[in-house]
């Protein structure tokens, strides 16, 4: 990837978000010299890989494993040096074996989150956390080319103002359509971003005294509360979290009572229901649990056009958008969101780069001219 030596306006960028997409731009952007801002409305790092510690180990708190499949995601592996830390396992899906290998990280996911962390600080990057980005708006610079100014909130109330010449949002579309109403995007396109929709995730997580199960993952049958469960103890071994693993996941529509139910009744009826499949499981085998619920969890909708640059400077990075950048077919993975983070970076690489090249042009015409006004 090109270096560019200074850190002027013209090498400014806020990013918004530090899941995958947020951390890998801003690992990219931060490495090629632009002076990267990440603001993330939560308290740490990840997004929907966000981890928790369970016993000695961190663990995600959604279900998440590799492929092999997963070029760009594996070559971002060994690009932040944690590549030897990935283990291939066998595994049971719906009680078949599969002729696929899953693979997962010894020390989770948190170790490739904390080494993306690692390079964006150690390059002068810096990540705000505990702080929601409220507006986007223009910004008017003295040369008049754009720039943006990102107004955010922090946890006490305090307004916080990043300027930057370029800016990604990370989020889903709709959160984008709801803080840039001052941006001059077309109200036709405004549409089609609202419609580019997400599926919202509730997810149980629950460390047991006892497996469950030899299956790594299972559909649950149609009349439990949640669509699958997930060994994570069967599929990766048992490590260091003092029990088994065992995740219950599924889609959960909002408006649905369950969304807004205290955690504690949403554990009971997951718990509940798991007992009519293993009815040897008892209340005081769980040791640890942990309910998620996730607004933007999974892409349903994709649009027809692309929508990951609407103005010039601005891009959009998140999974719902994958399927013009990557020409996959677009899933809720993140390979593909690693592909668009790729190549976005690429783009504002480019763009600066150009830029650059202009002014110096520009500097060096000036120096010509001043020399002709002396002879
Ligand atoms: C249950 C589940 C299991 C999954 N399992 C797998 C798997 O096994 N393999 C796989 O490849 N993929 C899996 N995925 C998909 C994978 O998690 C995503 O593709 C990937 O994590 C998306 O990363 P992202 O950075 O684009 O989005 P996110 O992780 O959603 O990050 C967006 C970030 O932006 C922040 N943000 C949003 N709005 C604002 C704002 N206004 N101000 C400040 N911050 C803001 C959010 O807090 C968040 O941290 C799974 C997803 C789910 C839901």
């Amino acid at each position: 990837m090109t270096e560019i030596a200074d850190t002027s306006f013209d090498k400014t960028v806020c990013i918004v978000g530090s899941g995958l997409s947020g951390l890998t731009c801003g690992m990219r952007l931060a490495k090629a010299g632009f002076r990267v801002s990440i603001v993330e409305e939560l308290a740490s790092p990840g997004g929907l890989l966000a981890y928790t510690r369970i016993g000695r180990e961190y663990l995600e708190l959604l279900p998440h494993h590799l492929r092999k499949s997963d070029k760009a995601l594996l070559s971002l592996a060994r690009e932040m040096g944690v590549e030897d830390k990935i283990q291939w396992f066998d595994s049971t899906w719906s009680g078949r074996a599969s002729h696929r290998k899953v693979g997962y990280f010894d020390g989770g996911f948190s170790c490739l989150v904390s080494s993306l962390m690692q390079d964006i600080t150690d390059c002068g990057g810096h990540v705000l956390f505990s702080t929601t980005v409220a507006e986007i708006s223009e910004l008017s610079t003295e040369d008049g080319s754009k720039g943006y100014r990102t107004s955010c909130i922090l946890t006490n109330s305090t307004r916080y103002v990043i300027d930057s010449r370029y800016l990604i949002f990370t989020g889903s579309c709709r959160t984008f359509v709801n803080v840039s109403h001052g941006l001059p995007i077309p109200i036709d396109l405004r549409d089609i971003m609202m419609n580019v929709t997400y599926k919202a995730g509730l997810s149980v997580m629950m460390v047991s005294k006892k497996p469950v199960s030899e299956m790594f993952f299972q559909h649950a049958p149609d009349f439990m509360p949640f669509d699958n469960i997930i060994n994570h103890t069967a599929g990766f071994g048992e490590r260091g979290y003092g029990g088994n693993v065992i995740y219950l996941t599924g889609r959960c529509s909002t408006t649905d009572d369950l969304w807004i139910e205290s955690d504690a009744s949403i554990m009971t009826r997951y718990f509940t229901a798991l007992r009519k499949l293993y009815p040897s499981l008892r209340k005081s085998d769980i040791k640890s649990w942990r309910v998620t619920k996730t607004r933007y969890a999974l892409s349903e909708r994709y649009p027809d056009i692309d929508l990951t640059n609407p103005c010039e400077n601005l891009f959009i990075c998140t999974s719902g958008l994958t399927r013009y950048q990557t020409q996959d077919v677009p899933v809720n993975h993140m390979d593909p969101v690693v592909q668009l983070a790729g190549s976005i970076c690429s783009q504002i690489i480019a763009k600066a780069k150009e830029s650059e090249e202009q002014h110096e042009k520009e500097d060096t015409q000036t120096e010509i001219t001043d020399l002709a006004g002396l002879v």
